[in-house]
C-alpha cells in the first residue's frame, strides 16, 4: 500500500496530494473498485450526485473499516443551487451515502445565468456550521467567480476543482488559487487516457526516471500543487497512479510537459458550459 502526502487546506483540513476518481463507477463492480481504492492507500474520494454513485462510495467506505482516515466529496448539480435547495440537497446525499458528513462538499459548476451560486455557498458555510460538512469549496470557478464568491460570504473556498491535464496547464488560475490559500484539484488528470500517455515527450521522461507515462502526469500534477483524482477500475493501474511520490520532475521536465498545452478538451468553459 502506497502512503500518499498530504497538505493541510486554509480551513486546517489535512487534505492527500492524489486522490480517487469515481465518475462511472457504479453497482457492485463499481464499489469494489472503491474499495480496492482504499486498499491501495487512497484516502480521498471524489464523488457527485450527478454520478448517481453515492450509495455506492458509501458502502466502500463502510466495507474499507477505516471510515475516519477518509475525505468524502460530493457536489451540489446545478438544478439544486439555491440556499434551501443546497440544504435538502445536502441531507439527501448524506442519506443516500449513509454517512453523517461530507468531508468536502463543492458547488459541481457554476452555471452563471442561473445566478445563485453565491446562496448555494452561503447553505454549504451553514452546513459547515452544523458539522454536517467538513470542508467547503467548488468546482469549475473561474477567477471573477472566486473574487465574487469570497467578497460576498467572507469564505474563501478550501478546493476549486477544474479540468487540469498537460494539454489544459490552468497556470494563470493555479497562480490566482496560491495568492488566495485555494487548492488546486484536477478533474481528468490523465485526460481520460486520450492520446496523452502516448506523447513522446511523456515517453522520454518516463523512461529517464524508469517509471510509466501515467505516473509522468500524476507527479506532474502534484508538483505544480494540485491534487489529482485519477479513476481506474483496474486494481493494478490504481497502484500505478497512486505510487508517483518517489521521484522528483526537474523544473526542465515540467515545463516540457506544459509545453504540450493546447487547451480545454471537451469545451468545458465555465463561462457558457452549464450542468444541471
Ligand atoms: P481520468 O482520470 O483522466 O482518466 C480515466 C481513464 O483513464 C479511464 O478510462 C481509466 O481506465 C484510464 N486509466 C486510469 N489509470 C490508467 C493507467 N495507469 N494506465 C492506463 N489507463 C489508465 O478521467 P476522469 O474519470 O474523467 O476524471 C477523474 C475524476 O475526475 C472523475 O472520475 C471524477 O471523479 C472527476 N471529474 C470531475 C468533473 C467536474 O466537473 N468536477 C468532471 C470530470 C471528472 P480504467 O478505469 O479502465 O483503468
Amino acid at each position: 500500500m502506497v502512503t500518499i502526502p498530504t497538505v493541510t487546506l486554509n480551513d486546517g483540513t489535512v487534505f492527500p496530494q492524489l486522490g480517487f476518481g469515481t465518475y462511472k463507477l457504479q453497482g457492485e463492480e463499481g464499489t469494489q473498485a472503491i474499495v480496492s481504492a482504499i486498499e491501495n492507500g487512497y484516502r480521498l474520494l471524489d464523488s457527485a450526485v450527478n454520478y448517481e454513485n453515492e450509495r455506492e462510495v458509501g458502502e466502500a467506505v463502510r466495507r474499507s473499516g477505516i471510515r475516519d482516515q477518509l475525505i468524502v466529496t460530493t457536489k451540489v448539480p446545478g438544478r439544486e443551487h439555491g440556499y434551501e435547495e443546497t440544504i435538502h440537497s445536502a441531507h439527501a446525499s448524506l442519506e443516500r451515502l449513509g454517512l453523517n458528513r461530507i468531508d468536502l462538499y463543492l458547488i459541481h459548476w457554476p452555471n452563471p445565468s442561473v445566478d445563485r451560486y453565491v446562496e448555494t455557498f452561503r447553505a454549504m458555510i451553514a452546513l459547515q456550521g452544523e458539522g454536517k460538512v467538513g470542508a467547503v469549496g467548488v468546482s469549475n470557478f473561474t477567477e471573477a467567480m472566486l473574487t465574487r464568491l469570497i467578497d460576498e460570504t467572507g469564505v474563501t473556498p478550501a478546493v476549486n476543482q477544474v479540468e487540469m491535464h498537460p494539454y489544459f496547464p490552468q497556470a494563470k488560475l493555479r497562480a490566482f488559487h496560491a495568492s488566495r490559500g485555494i487548492r488546486t484539484e484536477s478533474w481528468s488528470p490523465l485526460a481520460r487516457r486520450s492520446e496523452l500517455l502516448s506523447e513522446q515527450v511523456i515517453a522520454g521522461i518516463a523512461a529517464a526516471h524508469g517509471v510509466t507515462p501515467t505516473q509522468v502526469v500524476l507527479r506532474w500534477h502534484t508538483q505544480l500543487g494540485s491534487t489529482p483524482i485519477p479513476k481506474s477500475a483496474t486494481p493494478a493501474r490504481q497502484v500505478e497512479n497512486a505510487d508517483v511520490f518517489g521521484f522528483l520532475l526537474t523544473d526542465a521536465e515540467l515545463a516540457a510537459i506544459s509545453g504540450l498545452e493546447r487547451g480545454r478538451l471537451w469545451g468545458g468553459d465555465p463561462e457558457t458550459h452549464e450542468e444541471m
